[in-house]
């Protein structure tokens, strides 16, 4: 290995199998929690209070209003619910909202999470946290909201749709496409990185094969369980830099505007990152990885535009402007005229070329 690098091991412990949510009374109790509080959207409620019920006396009740990018309002509510029940930790059973609410609690008062998830996002991995106010989605790392523990039980997984398995799926092909060219990237990343592509690119054509598969489910959630790792490890780029600020400045939906910005985003960046091209087609098996996911994603199913997602031409000059006025760590240069034509593209749904 010529290439210097640096690598930082993130501590938390993560149990791995189907029917796993079993042990989490055990987790609760190996970590000294004895006032746990279950968070979770209103539309996973049931979900939460099975879990809060399976804990008995160690859960002091649930609290079911978890949001997309974790509104301010949402937060402080979900600070005092938690400060009056006397909860001495957090069980975010979720998607990345949940988690993300559990970090607003960890952010304000240290208390350990566990995280228990039910989509690939990978928040669960990071230490990064978000919170939303004024329409301005504020984010930033603090190694107090990485969550302590992580209980991956595919079952859990075998409800979400097959449109969103797919959109998250990409999500989390994302985290490691970016991971694999980041300024911080190492050996491991990158190994983490080609095999949680590899474990999801097979699992997601499976999955709308036969979405009740636990195989499958598993074979999804490892993948995921490797992305999000490798997203909490380093730093990303264009491509998420793109999506926060679609999905910040015009409330794009985060999983389907990851999706279809991808293929253009590597596709840009590809000529400047030839190892990580070489880890992409060992992954993949395609010469053109940028163009085998586009057509991967639509296969499956997935939005083909940003058009489709609610962009218009008048958006994209918005986002040139945003997306470029803070600079930031990307391997090819980025311009003004280079965003806008990769925007268009993707607002248009346009052959992935650069
Ligand atoms: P989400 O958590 O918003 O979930 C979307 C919807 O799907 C919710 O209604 C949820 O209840 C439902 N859902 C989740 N799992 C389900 C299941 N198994 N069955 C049925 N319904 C289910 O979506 P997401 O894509 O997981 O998370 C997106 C949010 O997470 C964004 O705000 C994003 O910014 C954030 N995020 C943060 C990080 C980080 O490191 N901080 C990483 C990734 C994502």
């Amino acid at each position: 290995m010529s290439i210097p690098f640096f690598y930082e091991a993130l501590p938390m412990r993560v149990s791995f199998g189907a029917g796993y949510r079993s042990k989490l009374a055990d987790e609760v109790n190996k970590l000294g929690l004895k006032r746990v509080l279950v968070l979770a959207t209103g539309f996973q409620t049931d979900l939460a209070q099975e879990i809060s019920d399976s804990l008995g006396d160690l859960s002091v009740g649930v609290y079911a209003k978890a949001e997309m990018h974790v509104p301010i309002e949402t937060a402080r509510d979900a600070q005092r619910f938690a400060t009056e029940a006397g909860a001495d930790g957090c069980i975010a059973v979720g998607g990345g909202s949940t988690t993300g609410l559990g970090k607003a609690i960890a952010l304000e008062y240290g208390t350990p999470i566990i995280a228990l998830p039910t989509t690939y996002a990978g928040s669960e991995m990071t230490p990064v946290w978000g919170l939303t106010a004024d329409g301005v989605k504020k984010t930033g790392k603090d190694p107090r909201v990485l969550p302590t523990s992580v209980i991956y039980d595919p079952e859990l997984t075998l409800s979400l749709p097959v449109g969103m398995s797919v959109t998250s799926g990409f999500n989390a092909i994302a985290h490691a496409v970016e991971a694999l060219y980041a300024p911080d990237g190492s050996p491991i990343i990158s190994l983490m990185a080609e095999e949680g592509i590899r474990a999801l690119i097979t699992a997601l054509p499976n999955i709308v094969d036969d979405p009740q598969n636990i195989e499958h489910r598993s074979d999804a959630l490892y993948g995921a369980w490797l992305c999000g790792a490798t997203l909490g490890a380093t730093t990303m780029s264009l491509h998420h830099k793109l999506c926060h600020t679609l999905g910040g400045a015009f409330n794009l939906p985060h999983a389907e505007t990851h999706t279809v910005v991808l293929p253009y985003a590597l596709a840009y960046n590809a000529p400047a990152v030839p190892a990580a091209v070489e880890a992409l087609r060992r992954a993949t098996g395609a010469a053109d990885p940028a163009a085998y996911l586009r057509e991967l994603s639509l296969e499956l199913g997935a939005p083909a535009s940003l058009r489709e997602l609610g962009l218009t031409e008048e958006n994209v000059e918005t986002a040139v402007d945003l997306a470029t006025r803070n600079p930031y760590a990307n391997p090819r240069e980025i311009t003004g005229d280079s965003i806008r034509r990769l925007l268009t593209a993707a607002l248009n749904g346009d052959p992935v070329t650069f």
